[in-house]
Order: C-alpha cells, then sequence, then structure tokens
C-alpha cells in the first residue's frame, strides 16, 4: 500500500494519498488546496484516481476535490450533511478566511453514510459518522492497515473546534468516545491538521478526555 501526506493549502492540512501497489487505484483524502501538486504526485506514482474523499465540507479540506476531478476522475464522497457547508462561503468557513471569500459550489457523487463499506482496489475503508466539528463529518477507517483517518474530529493531544456553524461540543466529544476510543489501541490516527497519533495514546493524555 502507498500512502503519503501531503500539507495543502493557507491552513496547512493535511491531505492523504492512498493507493493500492497492485491495481494502481488512489484515492484522495481532504484535497483542501495545492491541487497541481497533487496530481503531479498522483501522475508521478502512475496512479489512476478513482476516490475523492472528505471528512468533512469545510473549505480547507474539499477545495479541490473538483479540479482534481477534472484533471484526473474519480468520484466525489460527502456526507449529505456537509452539503451545506459547500453551497455557502459563510458555513463553509472561506469566508472566515479569505479576502475573496468563495464556495466551491461544486456536486457530490456519492452520499456517505455510517457503516458504509467504500472499496477502490485492495483498499478497503469503512465509513464512520463523526459529527461535532460539523454535522456530516466522517472518519475514514481502514481496518486492514490499522489506519484511521479522522479529518478534524480529534487531533495529537487537542480536539476539533465546534464553535463553528453546525458544530456541537457533546457531539464530538461522544464521537470519539463511542467511535474512535472503541477501536484498537494500537491504531494509528491521521488527523487533518498537525502530527499522526494512535488511539491509544489520545485516550492516556489526550485533556478533553
Ligand atoms: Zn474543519
Amino acid at each position: 500500500m502507498i500512502l503519503e501526506q501531503l500539507v495543502v493549502g493557507m491552513l496547512q492540512t493535511n491531505c492523504y494519498l492512498v493507493a493500492d501497489e497492485e491495481t494502481r487505484q488512489a484515492v484522495v483524502i481532504d484535497p483542501g488546496g495545492d491541487a497541481s501538486r497533487i496530481i503531479g504526485r498522483i501522475q508521478q506514482l502512475g496512479l489512476e484516481l478513482v476516490g475523492i474523499l472528505n471528512t468533512h465540507g469545510h473549505f480547507d479540506h474539499v477545495l479541490d476535490a473538483w479540479t482534481l476531478k477534472e484533471a484526473l476522475g474519480g468520484l466525489i464522497f460527502l456526507h449529505p450533511k456537509d452539503e451545506p457547508l459547500l453551497m455557502d462561503h459563510k458555513v463553509g468557513l472561506g469566508a472566515l478566511f479569505t479576502a475573496t471569500a468563495r464556495s466551491p459550489q461544486g456536486k457530490v457523487d456519492e452520499w456517505l453514510e455510517e457503516g458504509e463499506e467504500l472499496s477502490f482496489g485492495n483498499i478497503r475503508l469503512t465509513v464512520l459518522e463523526t459529527p461535532g466539528h460539523t454535522p456530516g463529518h466522517v472518519a475514514f477507517h481502514m481496518a486492514d492497515a490499522g489506519i484511521l483517518f479522522v479529518g478534524d474530529t480529534l487531533f495529537a493531544g487537542s480536539i476539533g473546534r465546534t464553535d463553528f456553524p453546525g458544530g456541537s461540543y457533546p457531539r464530538l466529544i461522544q464521537s470519539v468516545k463511542e467511535k474512535i476510543f472503541t477501536l484498537d489501541d494500537a491504531t494509528r490516527v491521521l488527523p487533518g491538521h498537525g502530527p499522526e497519533t494512535t488511539v491509544g495514546r489520545e485516550k492516556r493524555t489526550n485533556p478533553f478526555f
């Protein structure tokens, strides 16, 4: 398996490239910016982009999804409860961070739901609904590899903000306890910003729990 992290965009979002070496099929998680760099890397590795997965609809995670799709193809995935974030730059936060506010207003190809199994080549991911940071936030669990892509739900030593439109602190805490802390302690946690951690380490040391 190929797994690479690219730090993209003005908010230093972790974008992940996951590919199956055998079939060369690849998915990108949270392409929030720097599309040309992501596209260049996919081409350099000779991969076929088949899925563009978004943990949530904030602009710093989804902004370049449509640029990627236009250049390389692939279906765009998002949870339906985060669709409003794509359409309104105030709830999608574009207006908060950029002088030239824009929202992607793009079309989503596949709507995600709890427990859904996604498979691309030999890559298999399970969708876990983890609302709190946004209403439609999800995590992608690669149980085979012991990896969880958590977006902005949980960070090393911290949690995602819940003061944006649609955010809820109690729901976020509940999501982490029920969906993330119930996984194996050794599970690698790859967040939307900052360094990676593990379920066990956050259970022991995260000050919010
Ligand atoms: Zn966010």
